[in-house]
């Protein structure tokens, strides 16, 4: 079957404005709205409900014949990937670990997305993205990056047969294992400024006019749909793993571009709506987005009662994935931690580190984005904002293996 767009795709809808896009759902490329100001805002899949349960039939969403993330084929936005394609992607354990439920008085619940093939979270988004930006008709990608999501474009890439995924990185990561990763599997990897804003900003300029003919797509974090949709699986396997049981209490996230703490939330929400949800899922839980001090644009909007965040001038993180100064999705990451109740918290660098270490004498694998999470448990857990007993998932993005490989 050749790469479709699921026509239980109803439409697409501007994150900011509500605004529904018009025409057919991906009958051209997808980047973001035109109803917001240059150069937009992200654009949102939404499902038709019946469409999805005539689909299903009766029978649970994750299909025993669908492979990896594709098990969940009716709420994914593009059909026909080839059976190989993202088949080691997805289905990450979730592991209850008993020392630091012992040690910190709660449940702990660890979600390990090292397992994915490029290792770590992103390569649930790129997978999507990339199908779907296929079957819109792109012939080659482009993103900035400073970390796994340059290698994951350049993987799923490689999987279909495209060209190379062009790939921009600051100056400081040549020769860095993202640098290695991406031209291993095929990737242009070109350098520019200091951080991935920078890079990106270059990006645009210097293939500005491929991008406007549309012989480069852009797949940066939220210029296209597909990544939310990926990284949504997330949520759709936590229901899954917490099936007969709450769900948690708190979610855990480390949040640079928020991908996966929107994506998380769109799938309960998504579950929810189409009455997929088991009785014990009724309450959902709160979300919480962990920051670096360094660099906390969401945490500063959260805690100022901001709708939308306003970008700051960071001074850079041990945790690279953090290091997002101006999150374009910064009004759902915000939107979200409000309507769950969250909240959001900030920790220094020592902390991470601190946090990074416990996780390495823990046994747990685990990089400095998801120090930052546990970091940040712990903060909340010395408040008094998380009760004795209460149980908590930690996203942990990726492995150990490619900080160390960095430092
Ligand atoms: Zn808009």
């Amino acid at each position: 079957m050749a790469l479709q767009i699921n026509p239980n795709v109803s439409r697409l809808r501007c994150s900011w404005s509500g605004q529904e896009l018009p025409g057919t759902p991906f009958s051209s490329r997808v980047g973001l709205c035109r109803c917001c100001p240059a150069p937009g805002r992200p654009v949102v899949v939404e499902y038709d409900a019946a469409k999805v349960l005539t689909d299903l039939c009766g029978t649970p969403l994750a299909r025993r014949d669908g492979a990896g993330i594709w098990r969940y084929a009716p709420l994914l936005p593009v059909l026909g990937v080839p059976e190989e394609y993202a088949a080691d992607v997805g289905h990450t354990p979730t592991v209850r670990h008993a020392r630091l439920s012992r040690e910190l008085g709660i449940e702990v619940f660890l979600k390990n997305e090292g397992t994915s093939p490029s290792g770590s979270f992103k390569d649930r988004g790129l997978a999507v993205g990339v199908a779907l930006g296929r079957a819109c008709g792109a012939r080659r990608f482009c993103l900035p990056t400073q970390g796994n999501a340059g290698v994951a474009a350049c993987l799923f890439s490689a999987r279909l047969g495209m060209p190379g995924c062009q790939v921009w990185m600051p100056e400081g990561f040549k020769d860095s294992v993202y640098h290695r990763g991406c031209e291993f599997f095929g990737g242009e990897v070109r350098f520019a400024g200091p951080n991935i804003a920078a890079a990106g900003r270059a990006m645009r300029e210097r293939v500005a006019h491929q991008l406007s003919t549309g012989e480069y797509v852009d797949i940066s974090t939220f210029f296209e749909p597909g990544r939310l949709e990926g990284k949504k699986t997330m949520g759709l396997e936590i229901a899954e793993q917490f099936a007969g049981r709450c769900l948690p209490d708190l979610i855990v996230y480390p949040t640079g571009g928020g991908t996966g703490l929107v994506g998380i939330w769109k799938a309960f929400t998504e579950l929810s709506a189409l009455g997929l949800f088991e009785r014990h899922h009724a309450r959902l839980p709160r979300m919480v987005a962990v920051q670096s001090v360094n660099c906390d644009p969401v945490v500063q909007a959260f805690h100022k009662g901001l709708d939308h965040v306003l970008p700051v001038s960071s001074r850079g993180t041990i945790a690279d994935g953090l290091d997002v100064p101006a999150a374009i999705m910064g009004h759902g990451i915000l939107r979200v931690l409000r309507e769950s109740g969250g909240t959001a918290v900030a920790v220094s660098e020592e902390a991470i580190r601190t946090a990074f270490a416990r996780y390495g004498e823990s046994g747990v694998p685990a990089g400095y984005e998801s120090a930052a999470t546990l970091a940040g448990l712990l903060a909340l857990r010395e408040t008094g904002e998380i009760a004795d007993g209460a149980v908590v998932l930690l996203l942990n993005t990726g492995s150990q293996l490619v900080p160390l490989a960095k430092s």
